[in-house]
């Protein structure tokens, strides 16, 4: 089946391989009589998908022995409450400010803590990185939090801060939503990762949280228990009902992205999709991107129109050519290409010969 390129910021394209599997199994599990998602999720069945995700998960990312995979739910957004109901211990977090997430992670934090603004790129209108050696990091922090993937903005620390270099003893805190498995994670430089799954990893309702044991057990009391991580972990994520068919369908990536060679084939082949398609907006007349070479996302590729009359028959003749969602997010405008793991690089080739064909004729 010949399907379209689906540019979907989130909930994002899946690979096809993935969904078939999950079609062919849809109404009776490797023989069980069941569906995933009518088993029970303390039965038998479902003990083996979950330990093979956790498992799978761990070896992609290479997760050391000593950080917890917690399977949650409430999506990015309710992380921004829980990281600092279960980290903050009432004192000071420092945020640096890179776009709209880790925006309204600073905003949503302020009902918990007290927040430190560290550094800002809202005077370029977020396209570029602020240097880690300028942030102004406070002393004693609970945490620092970054968003590692700013997926409306377009800007990615290609590399993560190491926060000891920097003169701080806080655990870093990343949101790394919507480029989680398209690269290793130096663990050594983090102390929780958290992510909703419908970027990257499969569908929406699950909410990915990688974290450091040494962490744990520290939440305000008025952390709600299904979100203290301590609890979570305790209970092997089954404190209260886990997402299961959710898990189920990411345990599924995480097995096609083995078969692809995990993280280090993930990496070159963003690599190589995100190069493609930068080269052929900054080539163009037609097409612009704004962010700084040095932290150009290569999840999200963010381009405007120099002239935005024509942003209406510009994904008019995209859907034609069947390449889906590619409007812009409103808070930016123009366009927006998210290029996630379950994008081909032809589906990118397609895109690129598209914005040609689109100039020659709009020139
Ligand atoms: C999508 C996204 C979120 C929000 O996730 P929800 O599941 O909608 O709560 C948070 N952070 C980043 C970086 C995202 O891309």
């Amino acid at each position: 089946m010949n399907r379209p390129f689906n540019f979907s910021a989130g909930p994002a394209a899946m690979p096809q391989e993935v969904l078939t599997e999950a079609a062919a199994e849809m109404l009776d599990w490797h023989g069980s009589g069941m569906s995933v998602m009518e088993m029970s999720h303390r039965g038998q069945e479902f003990g083996i998908i979950y330990e093979q995700a956790q498992a799978d998960l761990r070896e992609l990312l290479a997760v050391p022995g000593d950080f917890k995979i917690l399977f949650m739910q409430g999506g990015g957004l309710a992380e921004n409450a829980i990281v600092p109901l279960n980290l903050s211990r009432g004192s000071t977090a420092d945020f640096v400010v890179t776009g709209s997430w880790s925006q309204k992670s600073l905003n949503e934090a302020c009902k918990y803590c007290t927040v430190n603004l560290a550094a800002s790129n809202q005077a370029d209108g977020h396209t570029t990185l602020p240097n880690p050696a300028t942030w102004q990091l406070s002393r004693g922090a609970s945490y620092v939090h970054i968003c590692s993937n700013e997926t409306i903005h377009g800007v990615e620390y290609h590399e993560l801060p190491n926060l000891k270099t920097l003169g701080s003893d806080a655990p870093l805190v990343i949101d790394f939503s919507s480029h989680v498995a398209s690269r290793p994670v130096d663990w050594s430089r983090v102390g929780l990762a958290f992510g909703g799954a419908q970027k990257n990893l499969g569908p929406a309702g699950l909410t990915l949280v990688v974290v450091r044991q040494d962490l744990l057990g520290q939440a305000l009391p008025v952390c709600p228990s299904a979100f203290n991580y301590k609890t979570v972990a305790d209970n092997q994520s089954m404190f209260n009902t886990p997402p299961t068919f959710a898990i189920y369908v990411a345990g599924l990536v995480f097995q096609w992205l083995k078969r692809q060679g995990g993280m280090p084939a993930m990496e070159a082949r963003s690599k190589a999709k995100a190069a493609l398609l930068y080269d052929a907006i900054d080539g163009s007349r037609l097409y612009f991107n704004k962010v700084a070479a040095d932290c150009r996302s290569r999840m999200n590729v963010p381009f405007h129109l120099h002239d935005e009359t024509l942003d209406a028959a510009f994904l008019a003749g995209a859907r034609e050519r069947g390449l889906l969602q590619l409007k812009g997010h409103k808070s930016v405008g123009g366009m927006r290409a998210s290029i996630y793991n379950a994008m081909p690089i032809e589906g990118v080739q397609a895109l690129v010969n598209y914005l040609r064909e689109f100039e020659q004729t709009h020139a």
